[in-house]
């Protein structure tokens, strides 16, 4: 027989809750499996709290749990070209909530999953906006994959005018990684991998090796894990 736990998201005016199989969720993470222990989680309650998070990308992750596929809700299409102008609940905005997520709560293969959705969905599209980069460099360590693929793609996006723009909305964090990468490529004469390049194709899956967390694969990727979109119910 399978038990079930509760997952209730949110603070308490707007709590959503999830019902999932207790042994599913304790073999995909081992902090859900410490939760479940019984000095955490009364046996006749069942119920783990995450007051913190996004009621939308936990179940984008626990879909993740039980299909191997991230699954987000279909948005329109946006307009293509390095503007500005994804926000928190854009595809990128979502990924990147799963990332981090998935970096809490024990995930590493979801976070690689989520780096390659945003890879995939950032191809030909748009640079992050300042909002969502700031939250990335609240959300996340120095040197951690994400913030470094937030970088490439915003050295390779940004332009001098959303720079003009919005630079003064970037925290400084960002500013300073983005010029010591500017400095740095000029005293190795180094050239940035171009995003095109990162897609993997035959022999060249440049994306493992330099956006996938260790322990998430075996380092060998050679194409990304896509995902798909599901029409929203009205
Ligand atoms: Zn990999």
């Amino acid at each position: 027989m399978h038990k079930t736990i509760t997952i209730r998201v949110g603070k308490a005016v707007s709590q959503n809750n999830f019902t999932v199989h207790e042994d599913v969720i304790c073999a995909a993470s081992p902090f859900f499996k410490a939760a479940c222990k019984p000095e955490w989680m009364k046996p006749e309650e069942k119920v783990v709290n995450l007051p913190e998070d996004d009621a939308e990308v936990i179940r984008i992750m626990i879909y993740w749990i039980y299909h191997d596929e991230i699954c987000i809700a279909e948005v329109p299409t946006l307009v293509k070209g390095c503007t500005i102008i994804e926000n928190f609940s854009s595809p990128s905005g979502l990924f990147i909530k799963l990332y981090v997520a998935a970096q809490k709560y024990q995930m590493p293969r979801l976070q690689n999953a989520a780096i390659d959705a945003l890879l995939y969905h950032q191809y030909n599209q748009v640079p992050l906006n300042a909002d969502l980069i700031t939250w990335v460099y609240e959300n996340t360590a120095p040197d951690d994959k994400l913030r470094e693929l937030n970088l490439l793609l915003a050295r390779q996006c940004l332009s001098a005018t959303n720079l003009k723009t919005h630079g003064k909305f970037f925290c400084v964090e960002f500013l300073l990684d983005m010029t010591k990468a500017f400095v740095e490529q000029r005293e190795l004469g180094d050239i940035d991998p171009s995003v095109e390049s990162l897609y993997g194709d035959e022999g060249s899956g440049d994306f493992c090796r330099m956006f996938h967390v260790k322990d998430g694969c075996d380092g060998e990727c050679v194409a990304f894990k896509l995902y798909i979109e599901h029409t929203k119910e009205k």
